[in-house]
C-alpha cells in the first residue's frame, strides 16, 4: 500500500449515502454571513480543486495559477458592454494547462518517490472534448511531457494527425475501424507520428496486416483486452466480460501466435484496457490495474515486446466534492491515482520479473471537466403564491373549506405539524373537487391555494432544525421552492444533467455575502418539462433545492461549473436552440483578463437550416403571405418592408432570449 502520498480521507466511503433529512439554515445563529459561509454552502472548495474560489468581495473568481485571478462576473459585464448577448460558456485554456500539469506532475512524483523503472505518457481521448481550442490547449500543454491524443473514430483521427505533437507523444487509435481508418493511421507513422492502432476485436489483426503490407509500411499495434475487473459508478458496464470492446485471453494469445508467424512480435506494442468511465472508487481502479499487469507480464511470457501498459480512463472528477464513492464523486485525488497506479505496476512487475513499462492512461474528463463554465442569465422568478394579504380575506360568504383551512394556518405548532399537513393536503384536494364541480369560486380557489403554501411554509420553518423529519415531508422544500427560469437550454448546454442525472455544481456569480434567503429549482426556456434543475450538489446526498438571493435591480447570474468534458460536446437542438456564444479567456496578473476570442452562438438561420430548410425559400414565403395579407387588408400598407426587416434580423439572430438590460 503506497501511504507516502496519501492525504487523510474525512469522508464516509460507503457507496450510497444515506438520505438525510434537508436542513435548510447554514447559519442558524444568525451571525452575519459571510464569504466563508457561502464558500462552504456552495461547496466551492470541495469541487473546485483549487481552480475557482469566493473572493473577500463575495464574488467567484477563476484562479488558474498560484498569483493569477479574475472574478466571472467582470468578465460576463464586459461581454455584455461589447453588445453579445447570453448566456455564454467561459472557456478558460489556462485551466487545461493547469490539469495537463498536474496530472502529468502527479505520474512523475510517483514514478520517482517508488523508483519506478519506466516513464508515464498520457493520451487525450479526443472524445471528451474535441473542441479546437481543448484539444489544442492539451496538446501545447502536453508537448513537454510527450502527452499525446487518442482518437476512436476516422475524424478524429484526422484532426489529431493534424496536431503539432511531440515526437514520442502516442496518437491511439481505439473504436472498431474499416480499412479507410487503418490506412490513415498506416499513413501517420509514415508522417513521423507514434501512432497506435488498437486491436477491439480479433478480425482487425488481419485487416491491420493486410492494410500494411499494401502500403508497405510497418505498423504498431496495441490490444485491447477485457478485464473482468470493473469499474464502478455509472459507466459499471464498460469493462467485465459483456463488454463492447477487447478480446479475451484466447484472442490475446492467438494474436501473439499469429504475429510470431508473420514475423512482426516486434510490432505488438501495448496493451490496453478501460473498464469506464468516472470510477468512483479507488479499489477499483487497483484491481484493474492489478489484472491488467499481470496480462501484460503474461504476454511477455508468451513472446511478446511490449512496451506501454495503457490504463484506459476513468479518472473521475469530483462534481459533488464530498469525497466519497458517490456516483457524482470520486474517493480519491489525481496524486493517490497516480500512486496507487505505479505502485500496482511495479510490484506486479517485480514479482514476475518484467521490466516496468511506460504507464500510458487515457485520462479525458479529468482534463476537461474544470475548464469550462456555463454563465445563464436568471430572468425571472415564479414561485408558490407567497402573499396572503394580496388576495381577498376569507369573510361569511367564503367557502367553508377556506375558513377550515385558515384555522388549520393558525393553529399549526411543533406538536400537531404532522396531522395539519395531512388535514391540509385532504382540504386542498376537496377544495379543487368543488371548484370542478362548481361550488368553489376562483377567488376562493386562489385563497385556499395561497393557505395551503403559507401552511407549507409555516411548517417547513418548524421543522427545519428537526433531526427527524417524517417521510411525506422530505419533499417540502421542493414544493416550496421558486423556480428561477435561466436562458439557457438544458438540452444544449447540460445535456447530461437531462440524460444521466448528472450533477453540476451551480453558483452565483456574486453576491456571495450576502445571504440567499430564497429556496429554488431552476428552469430553462425550451417548452419541454424536462428542462429543468431539481437535483443539486450535496455533501451527503443530494439536495432538491439551491439557495440562491432574491434578484434585484442588477441581472443575476448562475454559473454551472464542470461542464467540460463529454456533454459540453453533446449538445441537442431541442427547440431550434443552437450552440452557445463562447468567450475564451485568459487570466493575467493584478485581477485583469483578456478575452481571446468571442464566437457567436449559432444563428436562428443555421438551426433552421440544418432542419433542411433554406432561407431564401423562408423569406420568400413570408414575402408572398404578406403581399395576400396587403390585398386583405390584415396589413396596413407601408408596414411589409418593416415586417420583413424583423423576420430578417430575427434569422439572424441569437436563439437565446434576447432583452435589452437598462
Ligand atoms: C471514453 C474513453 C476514455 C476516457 O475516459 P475518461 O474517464 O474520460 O478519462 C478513455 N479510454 C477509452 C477507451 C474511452 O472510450
Amino acid at each position: 500500500m503506497p501511504t507516502a502520498l496519501r492525504t487523510p480521507r474525512t469522508a464516509s466511503l460507503s457507496p450510497s449515502r444515506r438520505r438525510t433529512p434537508e436542513v435548510t439554515a447554514t447559519n442558524p445563529l444568525n451571525t452575519p454571513f459571510t464569504t466563508v459561509d457561502a464558500a462552504e454552502l456552495y461547496q466551492v472548495p470541495n469541487w473546485s480543486g483549487g481552480w475557482f474560489r469566493v473572493s473577500e468581495k463575495g464574488a467567484v473568481e477563476v484562479t488558474p495559477s498560484p498569483g493569477l485571478h479574475a472574478p466571472l462576473r467582470s468578465i460576463v459585464d464586459e461581454i455584455v458592454e461589447r453588445g453579445e448577448s447570453l448566456p455564454v460558456i467561459l472557456r478558460f485554456p489556462q485551466v487545461i494547462t493547469g490539469r495537463v500539469k498536474h496530472l502529468n506532475e502527479s505520474f512523475q512524483a510517483a514514478i520517482q518517490e517508488y523508483g519506478y523503472g519506466g516513464h508515464y505518457q498520457g493520451v487525450f481521448p479526443i472524445k471528451v472534448n474535441q473542441r479546437r481550442v481543448v484539444v489544442e490547449s492539451v496538446a501545447a500543454a502536453g508537448y513537454d511531457y510527450a502527452h499525446g491524443l487518442e482518437a476512436g473514430s476516422k475524424a478524429e483521427l484526422a484532426l489529431c494527425l493534424a496536431q503539432k505533437m511531440h515526437p514520442d507523444a502516442l496518437l491511439c487509435c481505439n473504436g472498431f475501424k474499416d480499412d479507410g481508418f487503418i490506412k490513415l493511421a498506416l499513413w501517420g507513422r509514415t508522417l513521423g507520428k507514434n501512432v497506435v492502432i488498437t486491436i477491439e476485436k480479433y478480425s482487425e489483426l488481419d485487416r491491420i496486416l493486410k492494410q500494411a503490407k499494401a502500403l508497405g509500411v510497418r505498423p504498431a499495434m496495441g490490444v485491447r483486452f477485457k478485464l473482468h475487473a470493473r469499474g464502478s459508478g455509472q459507466w459499471e458496464e464498460s469493462g467485465g466480460d459483456q463488454a463492447k470492446f477487447g478480446l479475451n485471453a484466447y484472442e490475446l494469445l492467438r494474436v501473439v501466435e499469429r504475429l510470431r508467424e508473420e514475423d512482426m512480435l516486434d510490432t505488438l506494442v501495448m496493451l490496453h484496457t478501460h473498464i469506464g468511465s468516472q470510477i468512483t472508487d479507488i479499489r477499483r481502479v487497483k484491481v484493474a490495474v492489478r489484472e491488467a499487469t499481470q496480462t501484460y507480464a503474461g504476454l511477455v511470457a508468451a513472446g511478446a515486446q511490449l512496451k506501454y501498459l495503457n490504463v484506459g480512463g476513468g479518472l473521475g472528477v469530483d462534481y459533488d466534492g464530498s469525497k466519497t464513492t458517490f456516483y457524482a464523486s470520486m474517493n480519491y485525488t489525481v496524486k493517490e491515482y497516480a500512486a496507487d497506479i505505479v505502485y500496482t505496476v511495479q510490484e506486479v512487475c517485480k514479482a514476475r520479473s518484467v521490466p516496468d513499462p511506460v504507464i500510458v492512461s487515457e485520462s479525458g474528463r479529468a482534463l476537461t471537466a474544470h475548464h469550462a463554465v456555463l454563465i445563464m442569465p436568471v430572468v425571472d422568478v415564479t414561485g408558490p403564491t407567497r402573499d396572503l394579504e394580496d388576495l381577498a380575506p376569507a369573510d361569511e360568504n367564503s367557502h367553508q373549506i377556506v375558513k377550515d383551512m385558515e384555522e388549520i394556518l393558525v393553529n399549526i405548532t411543533g406538536r400537531n405539524y404532522r396531522e395539519s399537513y395531512n388535514d391540509a393536503v385532504g382540504d386542498k384536494q376537496t377544495l379543487h373537487n368543488l371548484f370542478d364541480l362548481g361550488y368553489v369560486t376562483l377567488p376562493d380557489r386562489a385563497r385556499g391555494e395561497a393557505l395551503f403554501n403559507a401552511i407549507l411554509r409555516k411548517i417547513a420553518k418548524l421543522i427545519q432544525h428537526e433531526k427527524y423529519v417524517p417521510d411525506e415531508l422530505e419533499d417540502l422544500q421542493k414544493v416550496l421552492a421558486d423556480k428561477y427560469i435561466c436562458n439557457f437550454s438544458l438540452f444544449q448546454s447540460l445535456p447530461d444533467n437531462w440524460a444521466i442525472q448528472a450533477l453540476f455544481p451551480i453558483v452565483p456569480l456574486d453576491r456571495l455575502n450576502e445571504k440567499p434567503t430564497r429556496q429554488a429549482t431552476i428552469v430553462d426556456i425550451t417548452c419541454d418539462s424536462d428542462g429543468k434543475i431539481e437535483k443539486f450538489i450535496d455533501l451527503r446526498d443530494v439536495k432538491a433545492t439551491l439557495p440562491l438571493h432574491e434578484p434585484g435591480d442588477r441581472p443575476y447570474y448562475l454559473g454551472a461549473f464542470l461542464m467540460g468534458a463529454y456533454q459540453d460536446v453533446l449538445g441537442s437542438a431541442h427547440n431550434l436552440f443552437g450552440k452557445v456564444s463562447e468567450a475564451h479567456v485568459t487570466v493575467r496578473p493584478g485581477g485583469r483578463f483578456n478575452i481571446d476570442l468571442f464566437v457567436r452562438g449559432q444563428k436562428a438561420r443555421r438551426m433552421i437550416e440544418s432542419m433542411g430548410y433554406e432561407e431564401p425559400m423562408l423569406r420568400d414565403a413570408i414575402e408572398d403571405q404578406a403581399d395576400a395579407a396587403l390585398k386583405t387588408k390584415t396589413l396596413a400598407p407601408g408596414q411589409e418592408q418593416e415586417l420583413l426587416e424583423d423576420y430578417g434580423e430575427e434569422l439572424l439572430g441569437y436563439t437565446y432570449l434576447e432583452y435589452e438590460e437598462s
